[in-house]
C-alpha cells in the first residue's frame, strides 16, 4: 500500500478540538460574528444538536460571507430553524433557568415538533431475532443492513440539516446503538441474502481503528458479507483522520485488509459543497483512501441556503470525478429536523438537478437524483413536466422495501410547493401494488 504521496508533509496540522454551544462567543470573538447573530445561534443551539471543530472553522468557513456563507449554514443553527418557536418560547429559551420545567418541556416539545425518526425507522426497519428486536441495526432493504456502533453515534462536526439529529441530543428513546455486534453477526448469519453492509452514525469515522476494528472483525467472519460500506463526513469535516490522526495508516490497513479478502469497501462519503473538496487535506486524504483500495462514493442533499443552484452541483461532481470519487446520490431534504428551511420544492430540485447533470462528461454522469428516501423506498423524481399549478411528476423506485417495485415508473399531480412523496396525488392509472406502497405510509 502506498501511503506517501505527493502532497506536503502535514504532520503539524492540530489534533481535532470540537467545539459547541459554550464556544459561541469564543467564536463570535475569533471571527467577528455580530452579538445579534451569536444570541440566535445560541438560543436554537439549546433545542437543535451544534458542534463544531477547529477544522471547519478555519479551513472552510467564509467569515467575510457570514451568515450567509453555505459552510456556516451547513453547522450553525440560525433562525427560521424552529418553525414553532414563539416570541414567547424565545423568552422562555433566553430566560428561564436550563432545569426549570417550562424550558425542559418547551425544548421537547420543539425536537417532538421535528420529526426525530423519519420514515417510520424505529417502527418498520428494527430487525427481529429470536423475539427480540436487534439493537443499532436497521434492515429495510434486503440486500443490506445497517450497523450503528455505540461508539460511532457523533459526528466531527453537525450538519444543520442532519436527518439523524435525534442520534445527538442525548435521548435514550432516540437513540439506534449497538455496543457490540454479537446479535447482528447472528442476525446476519441468518440473513445471507445481506451483501452490504453500512457501518453509520453519526459517523462511522469518529472511532477510533481500534474500536472499529472490534465491530468490524465479526462481521467479517460472515463469508455472505460482501460489501463494508462507511457512511461519513470526515473527508470534509475532519480529513485527518486519514492522513496525519495517530491512527490514520492503522485504518487505512484495515480497509487493505477488508479488499484483500475479496470484499468490497466503500466509503460513502457526504460531501455537501465544492470547498470542502479543495483544501490539500481533503485531497491528500482521498488520494489515501484510493490508496487503500477503498473506493469513494459521494452523495449529499440538496438543500436551500447550501447548495441549492445547478452551479454548484455540477462543480462538486467534477471536483469528485477529477480526485477518482464516484457521485452517487442527490437528495431530497428528509421530512425531519428544520426540513421546512431546507426544503426545495420537487420541480425546482429536478430543474436543478437536470441542469447540473447536463453539464457533465459521460463519465460523471453515475449520479442520481434528486431522490427521496422515503419508508417505502428511495423515489427519484424522473421528470416534472406542465405549467406551475398543473405539474405532473414522473416517479421511479430507486430502491424499495419490495423488490419488485424496482425500477418502475409512476406518475402524480405536484403541487408547485411539494417537497416530499406524501405531498403529490397519484395519477388514477398508478398500478395497484405502486399505490398500496406509497400510501401505507403517507403521513
Ligand atoms: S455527518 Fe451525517 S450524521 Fe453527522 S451531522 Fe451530518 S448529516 Fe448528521
Amino acid at each position: 500500500m502506498r501511503l506517501d504521496v505527493s502532497f506536503p508533509d502535514l504532520r503539524d496540522v492540530e489534533r481535532f478540538r470540537a467545539l459547541g454551544p459554550q464556544h459561541l462567543d469564543e467564536v463570535r470573538d475569533r471571527f467577528g460574528l455580530s452579538a445579534d447573530v451569536v444570541e440566535e445561534m445560541r438560543l436554537h443551539a439549546m433545542v437543535l444538536p451544534f458542534r463544531v471543530n477547529e477544522y471547519v472553522l478555519e479551513n472552510l468557513v467564509d467569515w467575510d460571507n457570514a451568515p450567509e456563507d453555505p459552510i456556516f449554514q451547513l453547522v450553525f443553527p440560525q433562525p427560521g430553524m424552529l418553525p414553532g418557536l414563539s416570541r414567547h418560547d424565545l423568552g422562555v429559551l433566553r430566560d428561564a433557568t436550563p432545569k426549570s420545567p417550562e424550558k425542559r418541556e418547551l425544548v421537547a416539545r420543539l425536537r417532538a415538533d421535528l420529526n426525530p425518526h423519519p420514515s417510520g425507522q424505529q417502527e418498520h426497519n428494527v430487525p427481529m431475532l429470536d423475539g427480540e428486536r436487534v439493537d443499532g441495526v436497521q434492515h429495510k432493504y434486503a440486500q443490506t443492513a445497517l450497523y450503528f456502533p455505540s461508539q460511532g453515534q457523533t459526528c466531527h462536526a453537525y450538519c444543520t440539516y442532519c436527518f439523524r439529529w435525534a442520534q445527538f441530543i442525548g435521548d435514550p428513546d432516540l437513540r439506534f446503538a449497538s455496543s457490540s455486534p454479537e446479535q447482528f453477526v447472528a442476525y446476519l448469519h441468518e440473513h445471507p441474502e445481506i451483501h452490504d453492509v453500512l457501518v453509520t452514525g453519526g459517523d462511522s469515522m469518529i472511532m477510533s481503528t481500534a474500536r472499529l476494528r472490534q465491530h468490524l472483525e465479526p462481521i467479517l467472519a460472515v463469508p455472505t458479507v460482501r460489501t463494508i460500506r462507511f457512511g461519513t463526513k470526515a473527508l470534509a469535516y475532519w480529513p485527518a483522520r486519514f492522513t496525519t490522526d495517530a491512527d490514520a495508516d492503522d485504518l487505512l490497513r484495515l480497509i487493505e485488509e477488508i479488499v484483500k479478502s475479496g470484499r468490497t469497501a466503500a466509503v460513502m462519503a457526504h460531501m455537501s459543497h465544492p470547498r470542502e473538496l479543495q483544501t490539500d487535506l481533503a485531497r491528500w486524504a482521498v488520494e489515501r483512501l484510493r490508496s487503500s483500495g477503498a473506493l469513494i462514493y459521494c452523495q449529499a442533499p440538496l438543500m436551500a441556503h447550501i447548495n441549492d443552484d445547478a452551479d454548484t452541483w455540477a462543480e462538486l461532481w467534477r471536483a469528485e470525478v477529477a480526485l477518482g470519487a464516484v457521485p452517487y446520490y442527490m437528495f431530497m431534504a428528509r421530512d425531519t429536523g428544520p426540513q421546512q428551511y431546507f426544503e426545495v420544492p420537487m420541480p425546482r430540485a429536478w430543474e436543478i438537478f437536470t441542469d447540473a447533470y447536463r453539464q457533465l462528461p459521460g463519465l460523471s454522469r453515475t449520479v442520481r437524483g434528486p431522490v427521496m428516501s422515503a419508508a417505502p423506498g428511495k423515489v427519484l423524481v424522473d421528470g416534472i413536466e406542465g405549467a406551475p399549478g398543473e405539474r405532473i411528476a414522473t416517479l421511479r423506485f430507486e430502491q424499495a422495501r419490495d423488490a419488485s417495485l424496482v425500477g418502475r415508473p409512476f406518475r402524480a399531480h405536484c403541487p408547485d410547493d411539494a417537497g416530499w412523496v406524501d405531498d403529490v396525488t397519484l395519477l388514477p392509472d398508478t398500478p395497484a401494488d405502486i399505490r398500496a406502497a406509497i400510501e401505507a405510509y403517507r403521513d
